[in-house]
């Protein structure tokens, strides 16, 4: 017998696709994990019946949330990702030089664990990178603790729902905003500008309120809901859409480069609706 997954999108959408084989599946503290093989998009990680990454499109995901924000900081030392259990968002910070400091700080320890035995090539240097400093902590506590220490902070955080939903609010934003330098900027992944409208303007009505520099960005991301994706940056001094022509990779990128990072700001008027 055939197996497909399926996700809700919506109440009347649904994205599904056919299954290989089951690689694992089991319950952590805070939410049902599985891995996947699947015919068409590789490897899949679903967290409470939610995609969150896959072989075929992982790659745009990881370089467009963490590429975009490392190259507008001039000189990013002190890094912080929430979330991204599956080690994706590390492997691209730790692909700069000069880094001091990098702190990753994901809530759930079993998605970790899984993904490391699981899913290896997104991170395949994760053992080998002394730099990364692995907290199992709420990404919430971790940033109200945090004062004027990172330049850049990812939030490479699930849905809003379950241990996610913090994750989106006023308050977390200010204190992100408080974890920052003086000069540093925030990104976070925030979902579909076709079905998460209102919590796009949402957030950034929030960012915007708290930060001098607030930006939207998309990237095509195949199996998220409605296949483009939003992210949202907060800055305090350095704009993302006039990046520095002087800091371009010297590591391989499959879907991030300058032109890419320019682009990427450029919106479609019905997104651009959502700015306003
Ligand atoms: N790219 C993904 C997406 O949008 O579908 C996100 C992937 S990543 C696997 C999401 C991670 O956020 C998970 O590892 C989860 O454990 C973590 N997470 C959720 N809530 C969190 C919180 N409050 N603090 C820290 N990490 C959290």
């Amino acid at each position: 017998m055939e197996l497909w997954i399926t996700e809700q999108q919506n109440e009347d959408v649904n994205f599904t696709c056919k299954v290989n084989s089951t690689i694992y599946t089991g319950k952590s503290e805070f939410q049902e994990i599985a891995v996947l093989d699947t015919a068409y998009f590789g490897k899949m990680l679903v967290l409470d019946d939610v995609i969150q990454t896959t072989t075929f499109d992982q790659y745009i995901y990881h370089e467009m949330i963490v590429q975009v924000p490392m190259f507008t900081h001039p000189d990013p030392k002190s890094i912080l990702v929430i979330g991204g259990g599956d080690g994706g968002s590390i492997r691209e910070v730790t692909k700069h030089k000069n880094l001091e400091k990098v702190q990753w700080v994901d809530i759930d320890k079993t998605v970790v664990e899984i993904c490391k035995t699981y899913l290896p090539e997104w991170n395949p240097d994760l053992e080998k990178n002394k730099i990364v400093d692995l907290k199992i902590e709420d990404g919430i506590k971790h940033m109200r603790e945090s004062k004027g220490i990172y330049d850049v902070i990812i939030v490479d955080c699930s849905d809003p729902i379950g241990p996610g939903e913090q994750l989106f609010t006023h308050a977390f934003y200010q204190d992100v905003y408080s974890a920052l330098k003086e000069d540093g900027l925030f990104v976070q992944q925030t979902e579909s500008p076709f079905y998460h409208r209102e919590l796009i303007k949402g957030i950034l009505r929030d960012v915007r309120d708290i930060y001098p520099i607030a930006r939207l960005y998309t990237a095509n991301i195949p199996t998220y809901p409605s296949g483009l994706h939003c992210f949202t940056i907060g800055s305090k001094k350095y704009d993302p859409m006039t990046p520095l022509a002087s800091r371009t990779p010297d590591f391989e990128t499959l879907c991030y480069s300058p032109e890419i990072h320019k682009a990427c700001f450029v919106l479609p008027k019905y997104v651009k609706e959502l700015v306003l």
